[in-house]
């Protein structure tokens, strides 16, 4: 089995480009971040540490993210190789995921800080169906979503105060691994601050 990790700081459109890679893949995608929330939402043991970080904009500690993955990956669907998206964001969870399969693509999608901040604070989907919208650059239409269902939902770490740290942590844990990618051949950049399609056709094309 061979996988591929999206790689990339708070905001750079990971989510949104993993839908669509999965669409085209098949691979199923595992969001660390998404299953966290489901975790603080569902009040489990794992929700309850993660949730005083995840607030803070702090990485969540490795042991509690290995173990998820090392979970998550025994389903059958995970069988061909998965999506990562926002996993690994350590080194330490990087070397965890070598022992745990194969990565054959790692998509870096790129955005400077200034756009990240813009962009992540006036994001919100919605909870029925996972499209995301923005405030100003994508607003849902005054019909409401095109699913049928529109239901509002915004994270509770979309804020200017945990957009910062989350930066900070992205820069002081997370690229280190770039370089770690880099020098096994398998690290591809991608100018993620252009429109969306252009950037799922530079992602497929890597991929190919
Ligand atoms: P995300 O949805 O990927 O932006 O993640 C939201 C938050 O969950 C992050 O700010 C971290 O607190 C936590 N988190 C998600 N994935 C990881 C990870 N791989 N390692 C550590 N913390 C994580």
């Amino acid at each position: 089995m061979s996988s591929i990790v999206l790689f990339g700081p708070p905001g750079a459109g990971k989510g949104t480009q993993a839908e669509r890679i999965t669409d085209t893949t098949g691979l199923p995608q595992i969001s660390t971040g998404d299953m966290l929330r489901a975790a603080v939402k569902a009040g489990t043991e794992t929700g309850k540490l993660a949730k005083s970080f995840m607030e803070a904009g702090q990485l969540v500690p490795d042991e509690v993210i290995i173990d998820l993955i090392k979970e998550r990956i025994t389903l059958p669907d995970a069988k061909d190789g998965v999506m990562f998206d926002g996993f690994p964001r350590t080194v330490p969870q990087a070397e965890a995921l070598a022992t745990i399969t194969e990565v054959s693509h790692v998509i870096a999608i790129e955005v400077p800080d200034e756009r990240i901040v813009e962009r992540i604070c006036g994001r919100y989907s919605c909870a029925a169906c996972g499209s995301v919208y923005h405030d100003t650059f994508n607003p849902v239409p005054s019909e409401g979503c095109a699913c049928g269902q529109w239901q509002e939902k915004r994270r509770a770490d979309d804020n200017e105060a945990t957009v910062t740290s989350r930066l900070q942590a992205y820069h002081e844990q997370t690229s280190p691994l770039a370089a770690w990618y880099r020098s096994r051949g398998i690290f591809h950049q991608i100018d993620g601050d252009r429109e969306i399609d252009a950037i799922t056709a530079d992602i497929l094309a890597a991929l190919n």
